[in-house]
């Protein structure tokens, strides 16, 4: 599994997930999330 924006390798303890348009990803940070979510819309 890795981070779906900056691609970094993920393990159980550092991942960090947020659901969008009820499909759920899967990044290192909120940071990443947030940039992930803003370059989709
Ligand atoms: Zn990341």
């Amino acid at each position: 599994m890795k981070c779906e924006e900056c691609g970094v390798e993920l393990t159980e303890e550092n991942t960090y997930r947020r659901a969008m348009h009820g499909v759920e990803h899967h990044f290192c940070c909120s940071h990443c999330a947030g940039s992930y979510q803003k370059g989709k819309a």
